[in-house]
């Protein structure tokens, strides 16, 4: 595969980024006309059942293809988003996209729920539950068929700024999803105060897990607490076939991940999910 098509299908390659990231300054007018201009928009990786490996949910990941159809990883500009005060912005312009998608798929009849990642800022702004509930309304969508995600040392950061404005998004009906969990150091009496609904285990666990049995422990115990907490959990990063057989004996919930399928375009989601079937074990 050439660089290219590799960056096009979203391999973790450092050596493409460097490639092809290295040559443009971003600031904030670049990333703004890149949104209005849908240079910036969400990809959808997809999130399967262990249990009978249907799809039944997609997280929308920003992606920058620029028109000479270069590829920008969110790790190079979601920085200068929050740097610029324009996360919010960016939050909006996803939860848009991802919801126009979603109507898309359901007129397919695919029933996808839908998550998007909020930045810490969110936790601090009072008023991001109305508009939430706005933008997914206007569109069709019902806030029950979102997940925010929002990861574990960002909520821990400010557990009680943040706990008003989680509960209100809870209110309105939207998932809450703890991401990154096992690397953000909260404690139980922290984690069972607030109102989640998915826990996602970073995938610096999953990978190796086989071999090591202190990934695999702490792997353990988040299944654990999320079946004591009721919450759904989604194991990120699932790339091999050993990977997905233990997390299926473990009773895990879904998977997302590059056996899978790497995050595509809207447009490439269907024909992925419909090609996709469940290893046989
Ligand atoms: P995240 O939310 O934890 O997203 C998972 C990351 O893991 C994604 O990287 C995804 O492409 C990557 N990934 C998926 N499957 C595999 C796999 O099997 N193996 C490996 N090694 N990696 C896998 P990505 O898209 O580069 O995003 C990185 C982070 O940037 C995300 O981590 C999220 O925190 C942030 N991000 C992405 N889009 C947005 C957005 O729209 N808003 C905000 N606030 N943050 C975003
Ligand atoms: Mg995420
Ligand atoms: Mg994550
Ligand atoms: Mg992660």
């Amino acid at each position: 595969r050439d660089n290219l098509s590799q960056a096009l299908l979203g391999f973790d390659d450092p050596i493409v980024d460097i490639e092809i990231d290295d040559d443009f300054e971003i600031g904030a007018s670049t990333i703004r006309e890149a949104m209005d201009a849908g240079e910036i928009m969400p990809w959808f990786q997809p999130q399967a059942e262990f249990d009978n490996g249907k799809v039944v949910a997609v997280e929308a990941l920003a992606r920058w293809r620029r028109r000479d159809g270069r590829i920008v990883r969110p790790s190079r500009f979601i920085p200068v988003i929050e740097r610029e005060g324009m996360v919010d912005a960016l939050t909006d312009h996803m939860l848009v996209h991802a919801c126009r998608w979603k109507r898309v798929w359901d007129r397919m009849a695919l029933r996808l729920n839908i998550s998007v990642n909020v930045s810490p800022t969110t936790l601090s702004d009072a008023g991001c539950a109305d508009r939430y509930q706005k933008i997914v309304e206007d569109h069709g969508v019902d806030p029950a068929d979102v997940v925010l995600e929002i990861t574990e040392s960002s909520v821990m950061a400010d557990l009680a700024g943040g706990l008003s404005v989680l509960a209100r998004l809870r209110l309105k009906g939207f998932g809450l999803s703890i991401d990154d969990f096992g690397t953000g150091y909260s404690s139980l009496a922290q984690l069972s105060q607030i109102p989640f609904t998915e826990l996602k285990i970073d995938q610096g666990f999953v990978v190796g897990a086989r071999e090591q049995p202190r990934k695999r422990a702490v792997i353990e115990a988040s299944l654990e607490l999320g079946r004591k907490l009721g919450l759904d959990v989604v194991a990120e990063g699932v790339e091999t076939l050993d990977e997905w057989q233990m997390l299926a004996e473990m009773h895990c919930g879904l998977a997302q991940g590059y056996l899978i399928s790497a995050p595509v375009t809207g447009a490439e989601l269907a024909g992925v999910v419909s090609r996709w079937r469940r290893p046989e074990l």
